[in-house]
């Protein structure tokens, strides 16, 4: 059997289409805002591409780029002043920071209700005990990801291999949200394998190339790859090894072209659902 490909790219377009059209349709451009300090390359690109896919869907979006030496207090005051500006719907702050700053320190100052990374306590907090809450951006297009793939989440198996704050933990309280029964793998789990044999969706977001094998993917089962991982040849994979698994799974998403184009759509939908909140549109 050969697993069936999810496209990322086809859904994120499908899903930035219609947001759009509910932009159009509120009279009113919702504002976003990225703040970037220094000039990391890698989020260079993906920053770029925020503010190209933030306009061509309708919102008003701009990068703040502070330089490399931003000390933590001018950074937080950057904050402060978009937490208090009317026009902006939501804040994002570029991650990794320079190591001069505390990258926590910042996220909790982001005032939760523009807080559309979802990383802020409260809104991490809310996602845990089953209340509304803008939710992190991957792990959301994920969960879309899914729903366009078909899968029936409500009973079935869901193993998250890895817990980071920013996509393990989330993706777990989403899939639990929803009624699968939930296992979270992780660095001190034994027989990693054989719990992913376990999975009929398996979710993996751990930062290590391929280490997902075919033998540890269940017949029939989705398979999510979150991971983006850099060869020391240039090539792009995930934490999965596509051309095993894909001999396993049902249906399985690629990398590049999976998860990575639904993060930034996620991004517009937790901005516009941020402006819906704040203004009561
Ligand atoms: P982190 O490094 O924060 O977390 C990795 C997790 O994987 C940790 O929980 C860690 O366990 C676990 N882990 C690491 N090595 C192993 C191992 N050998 N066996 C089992 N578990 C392991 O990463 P992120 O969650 O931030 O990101 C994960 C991946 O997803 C990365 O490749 C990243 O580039 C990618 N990513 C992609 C995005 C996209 O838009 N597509 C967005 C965000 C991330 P422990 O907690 O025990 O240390």
């Amino acid at each position: 059997m050969t697993a069936r490909i999810i496209d990322g790219k086809a859904v994120a377009a499908t899903l930035r289409a219609g947001l759009a059209e509910r932009v159009k349709s509120l009279g009113f451009a919702p504002g976003l805002r990225v703040v970037r300090v220094g000039d990391d390359p890698a989020s260079g690109v993906y920053v770029r591409n925020k503010d190209r896919a933030a306009q061509q869907a309708g919102f008003d979006s701009a990068t703040i780029q502070l330089p490399e030496d931003t000390t933590e207090a001018a950074l937080l005051a950057v904050v402060r002043q978009l937490n208090e500006d009317p026009a902006v719907d939501g804040i994002l702050v570029q991650l990794p920071l320079p190591a001069h700053i505390r990258a926590d320190a910042v996220i909790q100052a982001v005032d939760p209700a523009k807080d559309v990374d979802g990383f802020h306590a409260i809104n991490a907090g809310k996602l845990a005990i089953g209340q509304p809450a803008l939710t992190p951006c991957t792990p959301k297009g994920v969960m879309h990801l899914l729903a366009a793939a078909g899968a029936s989440l409500r009973g079935a198996r869901a193993v998250v291999l890895g817990r980071s704050n920013i996509v393990g933990k989330p993706m777990a309280a989403l899939l639990l949200a929803a009624d699968a029964t939930v296992t979270v793998v992780h660095s001190r789990t034994q027989n990693l394998a054989t719990e992913c044999r376990r999975a009929d969706i398996l979710v993996a977001a751990v930062g290590r190339p391929e280490l997902v094998r075919g033998d540890w993917i269940e017949e029939g089962a989705t398979v999510i790859d979150v991971g983006i991982n850099r060869l020391p040849n240039g090539r792009l994979v995930g934490d999965v090894a596509f051309d095993e698994a894909v001999q396993h799974a049902g249906a399985i998403t690629p990398v590049p072209g999976g998860v990575g184009p639904m993060t930034i759509a996620c991004l517009l939908e937790n901005t516009l659902e941020a402006a819906i909140a704040r203004r009561g549109a």
